[in-house]
C-alpha cells in the first residue's frame, strides 16, 4: 500500500534557466528533503502506526457497510498523510491595518507519472505540455525538465518504475499567472501555497523585515517574532481511491495551529507620511541615511519608526546586499555620537541636583582648559570670541560647549552618568527587535571625558535612544519605548498584551517643566527656529555631531533634531537624524524642518488643539541657527 516503496530515484532534473523566479538545485534538494514536513507535495505518502491502524479499521468498516459503492476497490485505495501547513500570522499596526500579509501563490509541478497513466501518444502529450508552459512561463528550460516520449512509453509497460515529480516554479503569485490554462496541461500538478507580501506602499518595511526562501525569517519582526508568527503544522491521515477522498476516513493526529498575529504600536498612516518626509530629506541633502522616530509622549508607544537609505550608499553596496540595506532599521540598529542633544541631560541633571538654577550665569570666551586639554565653542556668526555671558537659557539656545562643560564639572561624573543611564543610554532598549544596539557608553572617569560627555562626544546612541530619553522631559519619568502592543490568536481573536517596560522617575516634575521652557527657547530664538510649528508650541534641541568611522572622526556629520509638542503638555516626541548630509550639515537646518513637518502631521492626525496662531516670521533665523 505504500507507494514510496515503489519509488526509485528518478531523473535528476537540471535547474531551469535563471530568467524565472527560479529554484536553485540546492534549494530544490532542500525542498525534497522537507516536502514531507512541509506538505507541499501532498501526494507523497507516509504512514504512521496508530493512525494507520485506526484509519485502516475505518476503511474496512466503510467497505463492509457500503459494499456496493466500494466493492472491488480496496486494491486501489490508498492511505495518505496530509501535512497541514499553518497560516503565518499577520503583522498589523495599532489600528489593525495589515503591514504584511499572505497572498495566494502556487507551486507548479510536472509529474511524468501522470502521462504514464494518461491515454494518448506520449509525444503529443509532451508537446502540448511544452508549448503550454512556454506560453505561460516563458524562460523555463523545459528540455532539461521533461523526459523524452520514449521513457513514458517504457514506464507504461512497467508500472513499478516511477518518475520523480519535478518542481517547475515555486510560490508564484497567482496574480502573475494564468493558472487555469496551466492546470489543463498534461502532467501538470498545482500545489496552492501562500507568499508573504508587504502591504501596499511597503509601509514600515524596515520594522516588518523580511522572509527568505522557505519562509525563513531574515530580519525585523518577521525574525524576532517568528516563534509567534510561524504556527505549528498539523498531520492527518485519510483514505483515497480513484474517486477522491473516501468519506469518513479522516484521522487527525495533530491539528494545525495557525501562527499568531503581531499587533504593533505603529500608526501606519503617520508612519507612511514620515517615510515620505525622511526619504525626501535624505534625497534632498544627498545623505547616507536617515530616520524618524515618533513616540506617544504619555505611553512611550512607538508610533513611527521610519528609515531611509540614500541612493549613493545603495549604489556603493553589492547588489545582493541592497535589499537588506533598503530595509535596514537605522533607528534601532544605528549608533552615533549624539552631540549637542545630550546637553539637555547635563543641564536637567544639574537643575535637579540643585547645582545650578535657571538664573545661574556662565561666561564663555570660546575655550575651557581642562588640564593639558581644552574644549571649544566653534566661532560662528556674532560669536567669534565665544558666547560671552549667558544664563542657562542662553547656554542651551546657543548650544555652548564651554558653559555645558562648566555645568558638568559642578555636577560630577557619577551624577551625570547615572542620569544618562537612567534615560536609557548604554542600554539595549527591549522593544522586541533583534539587532537593537546598546550604543557606546564611557566606562572610565576622566575630567576631559566628563566635559566631552556633557555635550555628547564619546558616547553613541540610536535614534530610538534619543527619542526615548527626551520623553523624560514630559514629566520627569523615563518610559521604556514599546513597539509590540500585543499578540493575537488568529482563530479565537484573543489578545495577549505585551508586558511594558518599567517607568522610572529621573527628574522632578519641576525640573521637567523648566527643561521644556528651555527647549522652547531653542525653537523660538535659538538654533532650532526651523523646527517651529505653525499652530503649536514646540521645544527641542539641535545636534550636529561628527560621525565616527573605523574608530576616527570622519569629517561627516550626523544632523539631528529632537523635541516635544505641544510643549505645555506634550503629546508626541519626534527625533530626526540624518547621516552625512552634503552641503549644509547642521541639525537645526537639515533635521529641524523634518521635525516640523512630521510633528505637524501628528498634530493634524490626532486633532491636537492649537496652542498658538500662525504668525508671520518676524525674526529671520540669524547666525545662531547655524550653531550646533
Ligand atoms: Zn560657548
Amino acid at each position: 500500500m505504500n507507494e514510496r516503496r515503489n519509488q526509485r530515484p528518478g531523473r535528476v532534473p537540471a535547474p531551469p534557466s535563471q530568467s524565472l523566479p527560479a529554484i536553485s538545485p540546492a534549494a530544490r534538494a532542500s525542498l525534497r528533503a522537507r516536502k514531507d514536513e512541509q506538505g507541499r507535495l501532498r501526494w507523497v505518502l507516509g504512514i504512521g502506526g496508530l493512525a494507520f491502524a485506526l484509519i485502516a479499521g475505518k476503511l474496512t468498516l466503510i467497505q463492509l457497510v457500503q459494499r456496493d459503492t466500494y466493492a472491488g476497490q480496496s486494491s486501489v485505495s490508498r492511505i495518505r498523510q496530509i501535512n497541514d501547513v499553518p497560516r503565518r500570522g499577520m503583522i498589523v499596526d495599532r489600528n489593525g491595518r495589515a503591514l504584511v500579509m499572505n497572498v495566494p501563490a502556487a507551486t507548479i509541478v510536472f509529474d511524468a507519472n501522470l502521462l504514464v497513466k494518461q491515454k494518448g501518444d506520449p509525444d503529443k502529450l509532451l508537446t502540448a505540455t511544452r508549448e503550454g508552459l512556454m506560453d505561460a512561463l516563458p524562460g523555463l528550460d523545459l528540455a532539461a525538465l521533461l523526459p523524452p516520449a520514449s521513457e513514458i512509453e517504457l514506464r507504461r509497460n512497467n508500472a513499478r518504475d516511477r518518475f520523480q515529480p519535478v518542481e517547475l516554479v515555486r510560490d508564484l503569485e497567482l496574480s502573475n499567472i494564468d493558472l487555469k490554462s496551466i492546470k489543463k496541461l498534461p502532467g501538470i500538478g498545482i500545489v496552492k501555497s501562500s507568499k508573504r507580501a508587504l502591504a501596499s506602499g511597503e509601509i514600515a518595511a524596515s520594522v516588518v523585515g523580511m522572509l527568505g526562501r522557505d519562509a525563513n525569517p531574515l530580519a525585523g519582526m518577521e525574525l524576532s517574532m517568528n516563534k509567534e508568527l510561524v504556527g505549528v503544522p498539523g498531520r492527518r491521515y485519510l483514505a483515497k481511491d480513484l474517486d477522491g477522498i473516501i468519506p469518513g476516513t479522516e484521522e487527525i493526529v495533530s491539528r494545525v495551529k495557525h501562527g499568531n498575529d503581531v499587533v504593533l504600536t505603529i500608526d501606519s498612516v503617520l508612519q507612511s507620511e514620515a517615510e515620505t518626509l525622511i526619504q525626501g530629506a535624505v534625497a534632498k541633502s544627498n545623505a547616507q541615511y536617515g530616520s524618524v522616530v515618533v513616540l506617544d509622549a504619555n505611553s512611550g508607544d512607538v508610533l513611527v519608526m521610519a528609515n531611509a537609505t540614500g541612493s549613493e550608499l545603495l549604489k556603493s553596496t553589492p547588489e545582493g546586499m541592497r535589499k537588506l540595506l533598503l530595509t535596514k532599521n537605522w533607528a534601532v540598529e544605528g549608533a552615533n555620537e549624539p552631540g549637542s542633544t545630550f546637553k539637555s541631560f547635563t543641564i536637567a541633571s544639574a537643575l535637579d541636583a540643585g547645582v545650578i538654577t535657571t538664573n545661574s550665569s556662565f561666561y564663555c570666551n570660546g575655550e575651557r582648559k581642562i588640564g593639558k586639554r581644552a574644549v571649544h565653542c566653534a566661532p560662528h556668526g556674532a560669536f567669534q570670541n565665544g558666547h560671552g555671558s549667558q544664563a542657562v537659557s542662553g547656554v542651551i539656545k546657543q548650544s555652548c560647549n564651554v558653559a555645558t562643560a562648566e555645568i558638568a564639572s559642578r555636577l560630577g561624573w557619577d551624577r551625570l552618568t547615572s542620569t544618562l543611564q537612567a534615560v536609557g543610554c548604554g542600554q539595549r532598549l527591549n522593544i522586541g527587535l533583534n539587532g537593537a544596539t546598546r550604543g557606546v557608553f564611557p566606562e572610565t572617569e576622566s575630567k576631559i571625558g566628563l566635559a566631552t560627555l556633557s555635550f555628547g562626544q564619546g558616547p553613541a546612541i540610536s535614534p530610538l535612544h534619543l527619542a526615548s530619553a527626551y520623553g523624560t522631559f514630559v514629566d520627569g519619568t523615563f518610559r521604556s519605548p514599546t513597539l509590540i502592543h500585543a499578540v493575537r490568536n488568529q482563530a479565537s481573536g484573543n489578545v495577549k498584551l505585551t508586558k511594558r517596560g518599567d517607568s522610572v522617575r529621573v527628574f522632578s516634575s519641576d525640573t521637567a517643566t523648566q527643561m521644556r521652557e528651555l527647549l522652547r527657547d531653542v525653537v523660538e530664538t535659538g538654533t532650532g527656529t526651523k523646527a517651529q510649528l505653525a499652530f503649536h508650541d514646540a521645544g527641542g534641541k539641535t545636534g550636529t555631531a561628527q560621525m565616527v568611522e573605523n574608530g576616527r572622526y570622519s569629517g561627516k556629520y550626523m544632523a539631528s533634531f529632537v523635541g516635544l509638542a505641544p510643549i505645555q503638555a506634550p503629546k508626541f516626541i519626534v527625533a530626526v537624524t540624518i547621516a552625512a548630509p552634503k552641503g549644509d550639515h547642521y541639525g537645526g537646518s537639515v533635521a529641524g524642518p523634518v521635525f516640523k513637518d512630521v510633528m505637524e502631521r501628528a498634530m493634524v492626525r490626532y486633532d491636537i488643539q492649537p496652542t498658538r496662531g500662525k504668525r508671520p516670521v518676524t525674526r529671520q533665523p540669524d547666525s545662531a541657527s547655524k550653531g550646533d
